[in-house]
Parts: C-alpha cells; structure tokens; sequence
C-alpha cells in the first residue's frame, strides 16, 4: 500500500491527534472501542463499508450519537482501481447516500479500502467534496495480528501532533487492536494529548502529506 497523496499528518505543534478505525461497524469489536473513547470522553473517526452498516445501523447511529465521526470506506471494500467510472462512484456514493439517510448528515472524509487510489478515484472524491484519508502508522499492521506489543510500539514511533492513526473494528479477531489502543489511548493522553475527529484534526492549521 502506498498511502500516496493521502492524508496522514497535519502540521501542527499542539498536541492533537486522531485515531481512525475502519471495516466496521463490527457487533463484536466496535462497542468495545466506543467504551474505551467513553471512559475518558475522548473522540474517534470510524470509516465505515456500507454491507457492514445495513447489518449494523443502529450501531452506526450509537457511534455518532456518543460524537464521534462517521467516514465513507466504500460500500463492499473493493480495489477501487480496478473498477471502472462508474462503478467508482456508485461504491462511493452508496456508502455515502446509506450513511446520510441514517445520520441525517453527508461524511466528510473517505478512506480508500487497501489505501488503492488513483487520479481518477481522486477526482471523484473531490467532486463529491471528500477529503482522502491516510495513516501515518501503517507498519504496525494491526489486520494482521502482530502482536499487542507491536501495534502499541510502531504506532508511538510514528505519531507526532497533527498525526492520523490506523487501526480496524471490523473484520475477524480484532481482540489484539482493542487491547493496543487501550494502551494507545491511555498513554496518549496521560502524555497531553488530545484525541479526536479527523475533521477537527483538519481545521488545525494547513495539512501536508
Ligand atoms: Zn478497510
């Protein structure tokens, strides 16, 4: 993956920074985020596929309605490269059009599944006013079950204020993420930081990639 031209850092000397959970929501594994964000009041971005949600919606509106932010992630999780025009845009908008009827507001950020984007998928998003989402902690390789310790250490060694991080809710045993971002969380803000929204993240001063 190359998180080419995406978003994953915004220039910023305060100490803000915006973790991201994508695949849900997940029945098992995304309550159990929420709960973390809840116990310190802190706030999350989750891009969610649209499959998910239409088995998921009451969940999907639970997120939203504890304040954090709903992206767009595609409604079925494909290679967006490999699919023409309009095939394109209709992954995009279902999502987008499923998302806006539940929460009665349009998302603002997308990610691409597999970080796969082009000019054209690029074009698309722009047309349809979103702002593509990277991550700056892409070795810690949370979908692949690494290890705890791993997830936790590679993703300290790579944020820095202004920072986007990956992590994923959905899609099989996602019991190693829970626990890594509950360190994550906990030791983030005992060092200062404050989490919260990839579009607050994004009012913090111009954004580089
Ligand atoms: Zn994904």
């Amino acid at each position: 993956m190359s998180n080419a031209g995406l978003i994953a850092q915004v220039s910023t000397k305060q100490k803000v920074i915006a973790f991201t959970f994508d695949d849900g929501p997940n029945a098992a594994y995304t309550p159990q985020i929420l709960d973390i964000f809840q116990q310190i009041g802190a706030k999350a971005t989750f891009f969610t596929i649209g499959e998910q949600i239409e088995q998921h919606p009451d969940l999907l509106q639970e997120m939203f309605r504890q304040g954090h932010e709903i992206g767009n992630h595609t409604y079925t999780h494909p290679h967006l490269t490999e699919l023409d025009e309009v095939d394109c845009r209709n992954e995009i908008l279902r999502a987008d059009k499923l998302i806006t009827t539940i929460l009665g507001l349009k998302p603002q950020v997308f990610r691409p599944p597999y970080f796969d984007i082009n000019q054209e998928v690029y074009r698309l998003l722009s047309t349809e006013h979103y702002s593509a989402i990277g991550a700056v902690n892409t070795d810690s390789l949370d979908w692949e079950q690494p290890g705890v310790q791993h997830i936790v250490d590679t993703t300290k060694a790579a944020a820095q204020p202004g920072s986007i991080l990956l992590f994923h809710d959905g899609y099989g045993d996602r019991s190693q993420t829970v626990e890594a971002v509950r360190q994550l969380v906990s030791d983030f803000t005992a060092d200062g930081y404050k989490l919260v929204t990839v579009s607050k993240l994004l009012q913090h001063t111009s954004h580089y990639k």
